[in-house]
């Protein structure tokens, strides 16, 4: 693609960002598309966040994603947030329209994409999650959201899990809840539906460890595991040899970034169609993913 004087600009914000495979997705995409269009990604200082924004309004940037660690810092500076970005508490796409700056949250909505592919309904199912931080809060709400019967949130510091619950209950008091620590004796497996590690146990280099044993599990539950680095962790192998329905991190991850790029440009994409061609991408030319 040639950048020219009508080029539009957008760009991530976080810190590291250096390895993020972001840039790769949505300039793959506006290739694509044939968007006259580029992303680039910006590592930045929390102090300098302010006016990171504050430029990025002057010079007309488009949109923008945050990462970790600005996420809920961005919120001070946005002057619209959407449902989804409401609900978690975090904001993950920005929208720049006019000057005025609209916050979004597509992790969620990129986590169930991957799981509907699966033609699967979350409503009335028992979900176990394991893991309380950041995307665990982004996946508990987004599947309460959904219906679920019950939710269970394991995770090794339980006052972390507590309070997630709270949060939870406080915005659907009806739904079913438990929490613990990271250990099965807290929750009866027989009675899950949907297992959820939302931990970074068995993330590289740490490959062989696994959050939770999977032996006392239904063999018909389906097992998701959001890490993406290793593409297939000790937990999916495990659950894929007993016959699990499994679901890997890489398909959120890559459907979070296109459900941003149909937020900036205002519309429906082929984003499976194009979701497979970045995977298949990324699988045959071996790209790190971080
Ligand atoms: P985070 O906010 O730092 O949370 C980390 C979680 O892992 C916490 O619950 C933490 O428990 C737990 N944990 C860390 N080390 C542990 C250990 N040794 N033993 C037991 N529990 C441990 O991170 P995050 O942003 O939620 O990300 C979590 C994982 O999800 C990472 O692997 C990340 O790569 C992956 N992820 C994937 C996607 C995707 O698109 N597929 C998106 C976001 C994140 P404590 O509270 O006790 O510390």
């Amino acid at each position: 693609m040639e950048i020219n004087s009508q080029t539009e600009l957008y760009c991530l914000i976080g810190n590291p960002v250096n390895k993020s495979l972001s840039p790769t997705i949505h300039n793959y995409l506006f290739n694509k598309e044939e968007e006259n269009a580029v992303y680039m990604a910006f590592n930045i200082e929390k102090e300098d966040l302010k006016s990171v924004v504050n430029s990025f309004k002057a010079i007309n940037v488009k949109g923008f994603n945050v990462t970790i660690p600005y996420k809920i810092d961005i919120i001070n500076f946005v002057d619209e947030l959407s449902y989804e970005s409401e609900l978690i508490g975090a904001v993950n796409t920005v929208k720049i329209d006019n000057g005025k700056l609209i916050g979004y949250n597509t992790d969620g909505l990129g986590f169930l994409k991957a799981f509907k592919e699966k033609s699967i309904s979350l409503k009335g199912k028992n979900v176990l999650i394991l893991g309380a931080g950041g995307a665990a809060q982004s996946i508990s709400l987004t599947v309460v959201n959904e219906g679920v019967k019950s939710l269970t949130i394991l995770n090794r510091t339980i006052s972390k899990s507590r309070e997630l619950i709270e949060k939870i209950k406080n915005k659907f008091p009806k739904i079913e809840t438990n929490y613990g620590g990271l250990n099965e004796k807290y929750v009866d497996l027989k009675k899950i539906d949907v297992l959820i590690n939302c931990t970074s146990v068995g993330m590289y280099p740490e490959v062989d460890k696994m959050p939770i044993e999977i032996n006392g599990f239904n063999k018909n539950i389906i097992v998701y595991d959001i890490i993406y680095k290793p593409l297939e962790t000790k937990l999916i192998k495990s659950a894929k040899e007993k016959g699990m329905i499994t679901i890997g991190g890489l398909d959120m991850l890559i459907y979070q970034a296109l459900l941003s790029d149909e937020i900036w440009l205002d519309r429906k994409l082929e984003i499976e169609k194009m979701k497979n061609e970045i995977k298949k991408r990324i699988l045959s030319e071996n790209i790190e993913v971080i």
